[in-house]
């Protein structure tokens, strides 16, 4: 178990810059996840840090040791991959002891090891299998089982659940996390699904273009987002975000915009008139409710879809070319039909603001 630090890490390619001068600190025994859209240099980062591609720029430390010209094979990291990279003519037995029969541990020693960590994945009853006797769901265990078998400082996670499918996926992901838990060896997991990242991270770190845009706790990450990207990647569907601009009426100041006519907070009044005249009001779909059939004040428009999933209903509601998704329970349904013009309100605390010309948050509070 280690901690590992990311300084100014920058990875270029020939035509191309990955990985932008990235900063991270793993503390030991953390779960962190990289999440991003495809091909925003996530794989290689854990690519730098596993030792399997060049650094260009900064510098990795797993523990107290700068790693940048380690090899793989001494920088005692364990890597699981999408692919699970099994030996196919082994069996579960010989793939799980593989890399301790090759630093020669005495033949007693491995079979308790196997046994242990057979069980601890649910894979006691098939030690004999070979790789193609197995599942996919299976062999990902197996997977990981030859990682912790080696009690490296550092597990590195490349996707490894996108080949399962959904029910499977789900399955997984608390089964790893349960074992990270368990072991508590510091992990660096690597994820397109922010979903997936939500549920599995004791910390997140959002990517996009090689750079790093925010890392957080999930919760914060989702309550607080520190830019537009990570307020509509994170969470599903993503935060509403509407344009509006300040006006006074009445001596007092209100928020206006297609959709959007609302009093302004008073603690943010002063703050979002310096941020320029127009910018961005920010609210989760289960923020707000359902005030009346007058959307001359609140978040309003005519109800332009309906979805109902039995335990929620998504209703986007639209105005001019504006739109935004309220979640609601499904106890209203009867009083949101197609067409109709509707308002909600919303608590001013869970408002945040955001800048349209360099799309970070605004703080107000
Ligand atoms: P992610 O894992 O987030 O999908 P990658 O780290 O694999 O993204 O890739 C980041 C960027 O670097 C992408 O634009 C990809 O095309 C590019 N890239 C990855 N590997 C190479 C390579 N060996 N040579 C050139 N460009 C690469």
């Amino acid at each position: 178990m280690a901690t590992a630090r990311l300084e100014k890490v920058t990875k270029y390619y020939p035509d191309h810059l990955a990985v932008d001068h990235i900063d991270l600190d793993i503390a030991e025994g953390e779960f962190l996840v990289l999440v991003g859209p495809s091909g925003c240099g996530k794989s290689t980062t854990l690519r730098m840090i596993a030792g399997l591609e060049t650094i260009s720029e900064g510098d990795i430390w797993i523990g107290d040791r700068r790693v940048n010209h380690i090899s793989p094979r001494h920088r005692d990291v364990a890597m699981v991959f999408q692919n699970y990279a099994l030996y196919p003519h082994m069996n579960v037995y010989m793939n799980l002891s593989y890399s301790l029969r090759l630093r020669r541990v005495a033949k007693a020693e491995i079979d308790v090891l196997v046994h242990k960590v057979a069980g601890s994945l649910h894979l006691t009853g098939l030690l004999g299998r070979k790789p193609g006797q197995l599942s996919g769901g299976q062999r990902q265990r197996v997977a990981l089982g030859r990682a912790i078998i080696r009690e490296p400082k550092l597990f590195l996670m490349d996707e490894p659940l996108s080949n399962l499918d959904a029910k499977l996926r789900v399955q997984t992901r608390s089964e790893i996390t349960r074992l990270q838990r368990q072991l508590g060896v510091t992990t660096v997991y690597v994820t397109h699904d922010q979903s997936e990242a939500m549920t599995m991270g004791s910390r997140i770190a959002v990517m996009n273009n090689g750079k790093i845009l925010q890392t957080d706790v999930p919760r914060d990450l989702y309550s607080n987002p520190a830019n537009v990207f990570v307020a509509q990647f994170v969470g599903t569907p993503p935060m509403n975000l509407l344009t509006c601009q300040m006006d006074k009426v009445a001596g007092s100041p209100r928020l206006l915009g297609e959709c959007v006519n609302i009093s302004c907070p008073e603690y943010a009044a002063e703050r979002l008139a310096e941020a320029g005249e127009r910018f961005l009001v920010g609210f989760r779909p289960e923020d707000i409710e359902i005030a009346g059939d007058d959307p001359g004040v609140g978040f309003g428009g005519a109800v332009k879809a309906v979805e109902d999933l039995g335990h929620e209903l998504l209703i986007t509601v639209s105005e001019g070319s504006t739109q935004f998704i309220a979640r609601l329970p499904p106890t209203v349904a009867e009083r949101v039909r197609l067409g109709d013009k509707i308002g909600f309100t919303v608590n001013s605390s869970r408002l945040r603001f955001f800048d349209t010309r360099n799309e970070q948050a605004i703080t107000v509070g």
